[in-house]
């Protein structure tokens, strides 16, 4: 991966550092303590649908922000909690914080919105996964249909077999589940099927090129058209520009995502905006 840690903070990490085995080492033991030292933060993106403009969900994104090593990005540091484990507390963490704020909206007389949280592969085939999701959302008091867990495309492909099973489990109780980056793995068709999940998200990296690639335009328009067919809904994230936007309403995408509608914020911020934004989407979006 190309990315430079501290994209907001100092540059702590050399280039020959970057990639190398006392990174990783650094990373690991600085994330031991990002919990207890309050280091992590939940950012909010806004998700919309295209047919009224309405605000449906929001994605929730963690942020590291360690005082030396400043800004970590999730794409550098989630593998690496991955490797080391440490990925299953902070994904409770994660999730506990998600569902808390989205039952404080709820009880604070906004409208309802889909909460949709990432899920690591190793969260997902953690068997007392199931069984910790009705958990939280028990103690939190959340019922589970506003519960959404995204999970990406390479994720449920690499044992089908194995992943239908616990998605059904899961969306037994309730919970809806969404294909994340889909488009950038192997998906078979069939599986899909089998999958019985709620949405696809189309990868944000044909989205960006809906202008200069009609080979993208092309792949959007096949995903669109697989979807619809299997009857799962469809939100196209990174969009970016109203061309990009236009299109996709054209095309019948479902919902969409990303920096044209609204960045990642944290909770205050998108609560204030709430409301305004759904404004000025209503006028934005048309
Ligand atoms: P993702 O789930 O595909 O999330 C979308 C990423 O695209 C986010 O990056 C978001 O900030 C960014 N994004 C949103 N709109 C736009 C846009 O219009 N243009 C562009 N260029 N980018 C946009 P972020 O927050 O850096 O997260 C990267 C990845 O890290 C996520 O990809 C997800 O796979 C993972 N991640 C983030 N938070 C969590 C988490 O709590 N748990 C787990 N397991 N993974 C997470
Ligand atoms: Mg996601
Ligand atoms: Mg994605
Ligand atoms: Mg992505």
């Amino acid at each position: 991966r190309a990315k430079q840690a501290g994209r907001n903070g100092f540059r702590f990490f050399t280039s020959e550092m970057q990639a190398s085995s006392a990174r990783v080492m650094i990373v690991e033991n600085a994330l031991r303590h990002a919990l207890e030292r309050d280091q992590f933060q939940l950012y909010f993106q806004p998700q919309v649908r295209l047919s009224d403009s309405q605000l449906v969900g929001a994605e929730v994104l963690l942020r590291w922000e360690h005082p030396e090593l400043g800004h970590v990005d999730p794409a550098d540091f989630i593998p690496i909690a991955e490797d080391s484990g440490q990925i299953l507390q902070i994904g409770e963490w994660v999730l506990r914080q998600a569902v808390r704020q989205c039952k404080a909206w709820i009880d604070k007389g906004l409208a309802p919105i889909l909460i949709a949280v990432n899920l690591s592969a190793v969260q997902f085939r953690d068997p007392r996964f199931p069984e910790l999701v009705m958990q939280v959302l028990r103690e939190e008091q959340l019922p589970p249909q506003y519960l959404e867990l995204e999970l990406t495309e390479g994720v449920a492909m690499d044992n089908p077999l194995e992943a239908i099973i616990i998605i059904n489990r899961l969306l037994a109780h309730g919970i809806s589940m969404s294909i994340d980056d889909f488009g950038t793995g192997y998906s078979s068709l069939s599986y899909l099927r089998r999958f019985d999940i709620n949405k696809l998200k189309i990868d944000q990296s044909f989205v960006c090129e809906i202008g200069a690639s009609s080979e993208n335009r092309a792949i959007i328009n096949a995903i669109l058209g697989v979807a619809k067919s299997l009857g799962l809904k469809t939100i196209a994230e990174g969009v970016e520009s109203e061309e990009q936007m236009t299109f996709l309403r054209e095309k019948g995408c479902d919902e969409v995502q990303g920096f044209f509608i609204g960045k990642p914020l944290p909770a205050e911020q998108f609560e204030e905006n709430f409301e305004r934004q759904v404004l000025s989407l209503n006028t934005r979006l048309k």
